[in-house]
């Protein structure tokens, strides 16, 4: 069995599509499990349609948008206007409508229960598309089969129950299946999420329990590149990665793959394979069980919209660990990630995502012990295999705020 999994810019149009299904009928006869996200920008759309954000006048509008950009597709797919796909698409809006007129209750589990549904419809485009040109193939709603606790929009799998329920997809009669990315189910039948993006983490979850072949997550890009080509003109493209230095590289904030997706793969020693859907007869990246990376070449991440804190004992005393702790908890609760710190003896520096309103919390929470000072919009850069030349380069001269380096990696904090 291969998993592939295809991203929303792979299925944003009428062209995009056509060009999926040649990709997968390249691999027509082997068992495959096709894992499809929402088409282009439709999860964005449907944020706005979770009940509560916006007034409900703003509805029509904003659910004629998505309506009419996938009847758009479906119609440059389908010239036969009595294909069963229109029935099926009419009745997934008609419940995505109804989800969006439902009162508000909580946000988060409010936002599981609408944006699914722009996975849902862009599978069943997908799954009838790939039958029309001759692809048979069986659609499965994933919900039924990723299970996760009820942690809406970031639900946790439990893997036990989804190993149980993945024997859908080893039915001996049927050899392509068709599901959807980013949306699973609790035991008592709602709709979860794994979080933005999280299409990857199902396929790498969906390779784990079927102890698949292979993983390709299929790109817009020709591979794992050693730069975002947003910031660098001159990327270098990655061949091999070790499961280490990806988890490291998803850590650090390297946009290209989800961070919770290595670990499943990296677990059964399912190698997931990075490739262009643009240029599908291209090598592309590979991770896998390797040593190093190949080519070696620096590697760099930049986070921009970074704020460095400065947290600081108001009574004087050493920043030790009982101060820590009271910061930690603090950061904790209010879900703050931390991608850089360092502390001196009256002073504890972290850099952190900007967010006004957390800020705002943070300091509340921290104001009776605590002075914060901070300085906002700068950039974090990471640097592996770097040299001392290479970091005069990037940093052209910029003031550092704050840097750490290890025997491979450098991080700094720099004024944009
Ligand atoms: N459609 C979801 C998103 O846009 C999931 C994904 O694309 O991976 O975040
Ligand atoms: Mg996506």
């Amino acid at each position: 069995m291969k998993v592939f999994k295809f991203g929303g810019a792979s299925v944003n149009s009428t062209a995009a599509v056509r060009n999926m299904a040649e990709i997968v009928g390249a691999h027509k006869g082997e068992p495959l499990v096709v894992v499809v996200s929402a088409m282009g920008k439709t999860t964005n759309m449907l944020e706005q349609l979770v009940p509560g954000v916006r007034p409900a006048e703003e509805h029509p509008a904003l659910l004629e948008q998505v309506r009419s950009y996938h009847m758009q597709i479906i119609q440059g797919l389908f010239p036969d206007a009595e294909h069963d796909v229109y029935k099926d698409f009419d009745h997934l809006f008609a419940q995505l409508q109804e989800e969006t007129a439902q009162p508000a209750t909580s946000y988060n589990f409010d936002y599981d229960q609408t944006v699914c549904y722009g996975e849902l419809i862009s599978t069943i485009i997908v799954s009838h598309y790939l039958r029309s040109t001759g692809l048979e193939n069986k659609w499965v709603d994933i919900r039924q089969v990723v299970r996760t606790n009820n942690h809406y929009r970031e639900g946790i799998v439990d893997f036990d129950a989804t190993k149980e329920a993945s024997k859908v997809f080893q039915e001996t009669d049927c050899m392509m299946y068709v599901t959807q990315g980013f949306i699973a189910g609790t035991s008592d039948g709602h709709t979860t999420t794994l979080g933005r993006e999280g299409s990857d983490y199902s396929a790498a979850i969906l390779s784990y329990c079927l102890d698949a072949e292979s993983m390709t997550i299929w790109k817009d890009v020709p591979g794992f590149l050693n730069a975002d080509p947003k910031y660098f003109p001159d990327t270098v493209k990655i061949e091999q990665i070790p499961y280490n230095e990806a988890i490291e590289l998803a850590y650090y904030g390297a946009s290209v793959i989800h961070p919770k997706t290595v670990k499943p793969i990296q677990n059964k020693n399912i190698r997931l394979h990075i490739k262009s859907f643009v240029t599908p007869e291209t090598d592309g990246s590979v991770i896998g069980p390797f040593e190093t990376i190949k080519p070696l070449t620096p590697l760099y991440i930049f986070k921009n919209n970074q704020t460095l804190l400065s947290v600081l004992p108001k009574d004087f005393s050493f920043i030790a660990e009982d101060n820590l702790q009271t910061i930690f908890a603090a950061l904790a609760e209010l879900n703050i990630r931390v991608n850089l710190m360092q502390n001196s003896a009256l002073s504890f520096s972290l850099c952190i995502d900007d967010n006004e309103l957390l800020l705002e919390q943070l300091r509340q929470r921290l104001a009776s012990q605590f002075l914060l000072r901070y300085n906002r919009g700068l950039q974090l850069i990471t640097i592996r295999y770097y040299t001392q030349q290479i970091i005069d380069t990037i940093v052209a001269g910029r003031p550092i705020l704050l840097q750490q380096r290890s025997r491979t990696t450098t991080q700094l904090l720099v004024k944009l």
